[in-house]
């Protein structure tokens, strides 16, 4: 037998009791860090989800949404969402992948923040892509901790030079983001964002996903970027 519509990635049952989990976990893991659960921002990772699926994050009452492409997030959030994003007080759209320059103008449009700069080009095309859009998204720094050559981010050793190229077109970040290598225990790399943030005075931290929201809280995270644990394992 062949069904011609796929079925939603998850239903609202499925979704409310998986919020409910990750708000418990959430919850522990900030009593054992003596930290307010307010200081934690769950960003709900809706890249490769079917439109059923995020009208029901949008239902059980989720506001904050990462997506990693541009593309997929205009197909996800531009047009058909505008109702919903005015009526959905507190809704925040961030970009959590990789942003080619050639998407930059698109980009500054759609997210209300950025979290994956990376390089003085980016920098660049930001700053002249805010002028020509008069806004700007709120900016974190992305930083490859574990110095992976595949892998988007700012080495560690060149933080201080885009920090500085984003001081002089004026563009203020507020945090710093990290994905740590998948092979390794990511103590260490959200001990170092954490460090970092606290040397350029950041507020914000967006580090831990599904496998290891619980150590990023422990380590200061701020924002926890969590796909699967909402949604479920991804088919791509
Ligand atoms: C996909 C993705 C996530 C969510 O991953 P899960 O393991 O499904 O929680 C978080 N952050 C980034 C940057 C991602 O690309």
């Amino acid at each position: 037998m062949t069904s011609l519509t796929k079925a939603p990635a998850t239903s609202s049952h499925d979704l409310i009791e998986a919020l409910a989990r990750v708000q418990k976990d959430i919850a522990r893991a900030c009593r054992r860090a003596g930290r307010s659960q307010e200081t934690v921002t769950l960003t709900a990772v809706t890249k490769t989800q079917p439109l059923q699926v995020i009208t029901l994050a949008l239902e059980a009452g989720l506001r904050t949404f990462g997506e990693n492409r541009v593309q997929e997030a205009q197909a996800h959030w531009a047009g058909q969402w505008e109702d919903q994003k005015a009526l959905a007080s507190g809704f925040q759209l961030r970009l959590i992948g990789p942003l080619q320059t050639n998407k930059v103008d698109e980009a500054v449009r759609l997210f209300d923040v950025i979290e994956t700069v990376d390089r003085p080009r980016l920098v660049d095309a930001l700053a002249n892509g805010a002028d020509k859009a008069g806004r700007c998204p709120q900016l974190l720094v992305q930083v490859n901790t574990g110095a992976e050559p595949q892998k988007g981010g700012v080495l560690v050793s060149d933080l201080d030079d885009l920090m500085q190229s984003l001081h002089r077109r004026g563009l203020p970040v507020r945090g710093l983001m990290c994905i740590p290598p998948v092979d390794e225990a990511p103590g260490p790399h959200f001990a170092l964002l954490a460090k970092l943030a606290r040397r350029y005075d950041l507020p914000e931290l967006s580090m831990g996903m599904s496998a290891d929201f619980e150590t990023a809280i422990r380590f200061g995270a701020t924002h926890i970027r969590l796909g699967s644990a909402l949604f479920g394992a991804r088919s791509v």
